[in-house]
């Protein structure tokens, strides 16, 4: 049985590998999301802005189509008060400004809000990489070019080791999924109207390559993963079960502790 892996999940590890062994591993309450029904919509209208053009019909939309958009998709989340539609109107006219407007010719994407998966083998375990990609564009007429949109309030540069990881592993996936190589990553944050492009690397590739191999000796050879402590502890939902938050942590459930045991040795 393969093991999966997901950007998020090797950022986690990447953080803390206490905190990814009581998130993925022990699988222990305390993850949750919530609120975040305008954000759900802002991907949303993007994928129809995307996906339902007509890109014969002419060179690129105007803002009437974003419009047209924006309201199926806000009508369709009918959990969205008057200031949040009227906030996600004000962030796509913004992301038309920046990101359509300048542009000479509106070119369909390769993939809209899809599954990327590669593989991914160290001895004789193997990994399933996988993640949700929102936008995969041409970068030019063989290689690809990754578009992530996020919802925060603010423009927050990510740290280099984690957008290291994550795009490097995105690169593993894409360059086995669609045999073509991707060239660059870009997040466009939609509220500030800001964005982040990165070159992929092979330097990033190989990091990538090396942290799943530390995770595979990790799950061969440890039963319990070492914290990390940092800013992330701030957000972290498991510090009473963390030996570096609490001199008395609470004990893991058996049954939790065990499930992780048995999974470790399914192929070791
Ligand atoms: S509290 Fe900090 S050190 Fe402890 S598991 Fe969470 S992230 Fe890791």
């Amino acid at each position: 049985m393969p093991y999966h892996l997901s950007p998020a999940k090797l950022s986690t590890y990447q953080a803390c590998p206490a905190q990814y062994q009581f998130r993925y591993e022990f699988k222990l309450p305390g993850f949750g999301f919530g609120g975040a029904s305008l954000g759900r919509s802002l991907h949303g209208a993007l994928t129809r802005i995307y996906r339902d053009w007509d890109y014969s019909a002419s060179p690129k939309p105007d803002l009437s189509w974003l419009d047209a958009c924006w309201q199926s998709e806000s009508q369709a989340h009918g959990s969205l008060t008057e200031a949040q539609v009227s906030e996600g109107y004000d962030i796509l006219a913004r992301y038309f400004q920046n990101w359509i407007a300048p542009l000479d010719r509106f070119l369909k994407p390769l993939m809209i809000e899809g599954k990327v998966q590669g593989h991914w083998q160290v001895d004789d375990l193997e990994f399933v990489l996988s993640g949700r990609v929102d936008r995969l564009d041409w970068f030019d007429v063989d290689s690809l070019a990754l578009v992530e949109y996020k919802t925060s309030r603010k423009f927050v540069e990510p740290a280099i080791a984690d957008l290291t990881l994550q795009v490097g592993l995105y690169a593993l996936a894409i360059n086995q999924q669609w045999e073509r190589e991707l060239k660059s990553a870009t997040l466009i944050f939609l509220r500030p109207g800001e964005s982040i492009t990165v070159e992929v690397t092979n330097e990033q590739l190989a990091i990538v390559q090396q942290t799943i191999t530390d995770l595979a000796i990790r799950l061969r050879a440890e039963s319990r993963w070492e914290p990390t402590p940092g800013e992330h502890c701030d957000r972290c939902k498991y510090q009473q079960y963390c030996p570096a938050q609490t001199d008395q942590p609470l004990p893991i459930p058996d049954e939790r502790s065990g499930a992780s045991v048995l999974q470790l040795s399914l192929r070791l």
